[in-house]
């Protein structure tokens, strides 16, 4: 068995491109599907996959593992880059599907076999709508608190918001209020079985990330996510000693050694390792091992396309510590026209029961995606007040 060919499918879903790369083999009607889904940059991510393909045509596929050292530390750049990272997941994940349908099991059960019978899965308030998650003004807390009746009506049992608004590395306690107040409303909104994230998108500074943090805490978020840079880990480290709120944090990160520095200064409870950035299954299996270690539990980043969602079900059912599955499902209507797929999702509780199908159990229908093709990503930019620079 050999690889023949990789190619990439670019499918735009209007916030994001979704880059699909098919690693097709010498045996008849076999390939592999994976995602390197990476917003602004998806030229830059086919770029990449195309120059990997230069190390892999020929070779055999099911040598995973020597295929992801010589991806990762052929060519003198090591591939921890996030393109690069990107790019080596998306081949990786496909190079697994490839596996799982050669032994006709699930990715899953080449890790071991299913460690639970269900995940449980949150969405983003509106559902992956853009505009919803995104625009939602904080100082509307009545539409957070009515976006998250919907989301509980919509089946789910716990949701993500952006509820903090950019600040400047010191701000007053407005910005602190408004998230409060949002928080409070989704909150008495929905009672208090229902648990409830916040994103903070590394908006704050250290600083101000401890107040939104302290202000929080009272409504007993599930965790708090990105409070400050991931690359401050003491912010982080100073943020998680200072709540009761578990930190989330981990999406950006792409370098094992980054993980174990996050791990050992407890800078987060919960790591968001992104399988699709963080070099595929191959790299997200050692990144996990690391946290079992500190007993941090795992909420891989999934707001990408269905392959990545798929990938992450596969992983959860193989991991110990992985408590939930990030999904998104109305960030377009076609959603279910490009993917059809292994696993199954009950309505009232949006619980998720295994794949049985090979590989991650999932058929792309790739007219579905010549119907989508490549848009550059509108830009999400953001000033503060005085026209310096702030984070989206
Ligand atoms: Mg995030």
């Amino acid at each position: 068995m050999k690889i023949e060919r990789i190619e990439t499918h670019v499918c735009n879903a209007r916030m994001r491109n979704w880059i699909f790369v098919k690693v097709i083999t010498n045996e008849s009607g076999l390939f592999g599907w994976g995602e390197g889904t990476l917003e602004w940059h998806t030229r830059s991510v086919v770029g990449a996959v195309e120059d990997l393909s230069d190390l892999l045509i020929g070779e055999d596929p099911s040598r995973i593992e020597h295929l992801w050292q010589m991806m990762h530390r052929q060519h003198f750049w090591h591939g921890d880059g996030l393109v690069r990272s990107t790019a080596i997941s998306a081949i990786d994940i496909a190079l697994w599907d490839i596996a799982g349908k050669v032994h006709s099991v699930p990715c899953h059960k080449l890790w071991g076999g299913e460690v639970r019978d269900t995940i449980r899965t949150y969405c983003h308030l509106g559902g992956g709508n853009m505009e919803k998650f995104y625009e939602t003004p904080v100082d509307n807390a009545k539409q957070f608190a009515d976006l998250a009746q919907a989301a509980v009506a919509d089946g789910f049992t716990a949701f993500k918001c952006m509820a903090v608004p950019p600040t400047m590395t010191l701000e007053g306690q407005k910005p602190v209020r408004a998230a409060e107040a949002c928080v409070a409303a989704m909150r008495s909104s929905v009672g208090p079985e229902i648990d409830i994230m916040v994103d903070c998108h590394a908006r704050p500074s250290p600083a101000m990330g401890l107040q939104f943090g302290k202000a929080l805490e009272p409504y007993g978020l599930y965790f708090l996510e990105e409070p400050c840079w991931p690359e401050s880990v003491d912010g982080l480290t100073m943020i998680n000693a200072a709540i009761t709120t578990p930190i989330a944090t981990g999406e950006r990160i792409t370098r094992l050694a980054d993980f174990r520095d996050l791990f050992a200064s407890r800078a987060c409870e919960v790591c968001q390792l992104d399988i699709t950035h963080v070099g595929g299954f191959s790299e997200a299996r050692r990144v996990a091992s690391l946290a079992e270690a500190y007993r941090i539990s795992l909420a891989p980043h999934n707001p990408q396309g269905p392959v990545s969602t798929a990938a992450s079900l596969e992983f959860g059912f193989s991991q110990p510590s992985y408590i939930i599955c990030e999904t998104v499902h109305s960030d377009v209507p076609w959603r279910d026209d490009v993917v059809s797929e292994g696993f199954s999702v009950e309505k009232k509780g949006r619980l998720v029961r295994p794949n049985q199908k090979p590989g991650l159990g999932i058929e792309i229908n790739e007219d579905e995606i010549k119907k989508h093709p490549f848009l550059p990503e509108l830009p999400q930019r953001v000033f503060y007040k005085d026209g310096s620079v702030g984070d989206w």
